[in-house]
């Protein structure tokens, strides 16, 4: 499979390294965070340094403002999701119960699964329907990050289609790969085993309801 993304062990353990020196250092300076949080703010830096300097980065056309994929199923670590929920609390409180209503809505459509989710075309809880922009768009999960469509048009036609899959190439797939296989021999080395992906709505709604009760 690695092959077929022009991707070696070696590469990942290289990004790997580089992210436990980073891990390592913020753990050092910031006592107030997680281990996990820590890697997540490293994996978005690192993609966010190749989005900026790497020239494949160019030929994606994800831009913010454009939406067509916030009506996709999205799917966060846990850690991702209470940074969003902690994120939604510093809105205007009109703003903040429109958000926390439509979580609760899109968390019970997530209950019934990918397809009917992508069919019903409803769009994440997080978009801000009036200006078209991510309302969390600094703390948006790393399945957001690493979309990188090749084609907007694609996108288009691919909303509310769970076959329609992403308009990506080989080079493009291969740094959100990256990332997601050293983000998970990193999660081994500090021993997290128990934060897999959860619907992004069900988990931001947990962390909410945990907060309010
Ligand atoms: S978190 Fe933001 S980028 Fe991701 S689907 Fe929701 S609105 Fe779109």
């Amino acid at each position: 499979m690695l092959e077929q993304y022009n991707l070696s062990i070696e590469d990942i353990y290289m990004v790997a390294a580089e992210m436990i020196e980073g891990v390592d250092e913020l753990i050092m300076t910031d006592k107030t965070k997680t281990e996990f949080q820590h890697i997540m703010a490293v994996a978005n830096m690192l993609h966010d340094r190749a989005c900026a300097e790497n020239k494949l980065f160019k030929t994606s056309k994800c831009r913010s403002g454009c939406h067509h994929c916030c009506s996709l199923f999205v799917d966060a670590y846990p850690v991702e999701a209470e940074q969003i929920a902690n994120r939604i609390k510093g809105l205007p409180i009109k703003d903040y119960e429109i958000v926390v209503e439509k979580v609760k809505s899109n968390a019970e459509l997530e209950s019934r699964g990918i397809d009917e989710y992508i069919r019903s075309k409803t769009f994440c809880a997080f978009l801000d329907t009036q200006s078209k922009r991510c309302r969390v768009y600094k703390d948006r999960p790393i399945k957001c990050r690493n979309y990188n469509s090749l084609s907007v048009s694609a996108c288009k036609k691919g909303v509310g289609d769970p076959d329609a899959g992403i308009p990506r190439t080989p080079p493009l797939l291969s740094i959100s790969l990256l990332l997601n296989s050293a983000i998970t021999l990193l999660r081994y080395h500090y021993g997290i085993e128990d934060s897999d992906f959860t619907p992004l709505h069900q988990s931001v709604l947990s962390f909410i309801n945990s907060k309010t009760t």
